[in-house]
């Protein structure tokens, strides 16, 4: 078991959940404070942005994940990282073909196979352009969701000066009985709904080894995770599919 103090912090790895940009100036205060490296998990935010800033562009480095469900997605695997420093965008590149140095003939440490797929490159090039205006569809869908469901269930608070991605459209239950009473119903209705995430980080079993998690409790984590579940959603969710969902929410 480890104990508290024994491990020495390295890096905050933010994610933009759910499409929801992180706290960046509260976690750029930590990083510097502290001397850690900032690094953004961007798969869900891409398209959003804090202050006209988009996601993808707020830590030392970021990385996106191009799997189909994400909001800008290729039609299987892949991904990429960015960065503005130039010696971490050399290393990258190296890393990305095998550890290569100069020529892709000379390896210089050991890496792996990230190539992007040439065929997934071309299905990316036209949804990037689009995804501008996949993004105010987004914003559009998603207030009519708030609207419908203010007052009955906890929408999603996005702060000022931000415009989430809405990788997912949630929702928060009163507790864990009532979700999933709701997504019984909405199931035998034909409405499919999921849940991210069902389990905790920090319950997984690959950080068992942490035994008591720091004697934390993460109740909000545990609550969340109980309560959370998501209504059908993409830019191109059309209103009477979407007045359907709702007419059968209010119902319940
Ligand atoms: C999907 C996802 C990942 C993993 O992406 P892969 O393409 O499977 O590597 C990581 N982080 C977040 C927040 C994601 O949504």
């Amino acid at each position: 078991m480890i104990k508290k103090g024994e491990l020495v912090p390295r890096m905050i790895l933010a994610v933009d959940f759910i499409g929801n940009p992180a706290d960046y100036n509260t976690l750029r205060e930590i990083a510097l404070r502290y001397d850690l490296i900032l690094a953004e998990d961007a798969a869900q935010g891409m398209g959003a942005s804090y202050k006209g800033q988009k996601c993808g562009s707020f830590g030392d480095i970021a990385a996106t994940s191009f799997f189909p469900s994400k909001p800008l997605g290729c039609y299987g695997d892949g991904g990429a990282v960015f960065t503005d420093n130039e010696a971490m965008w050399e290393l990258l590149k190296s890393l990305r073909v095998h550890g290569k140095g100069s020529s892709k003939y000379e390896n210089i440490r050991i890496g792996l196979n990230s190539r992007l797929d040439t065929l997934q490159a071309a299905v990316l090039l036209p949804k990037l352009k689009r995804l501008e205006e996949e993004i105010v569809r987004r914003q559009y869908l998603a207030a009519r969701y708030d609207e419908a469901c203010k007052g009955k269930y906890i929408t999603p608070a996005i702060q000022e000066d931000t415009v989430s991605s809405y990788a997912q459209y949630v929702l928060l239950a009163q507790d864990k009985a009532h979700r999933d009473y709701i997504r019984k119903e909405l199931e035998s209705a034909g409405i499919p709904t999921l849940v991210y995430y069902p389990n905790p980080l920090h319950l997984m079993k690959v950080f068992e080894h942490n035994g008591n998690y720091f004697e934390e409790t993460y109740e909000n984590t545990i609550s969340y995770a109980e309560r959370t579940f998501a209504l059908p959603f993409s830019a191109y969710l059309k209103e009477a599919d979407q007045d359907r969902v709702i007419n059968t929410l209010l119902r319940l």
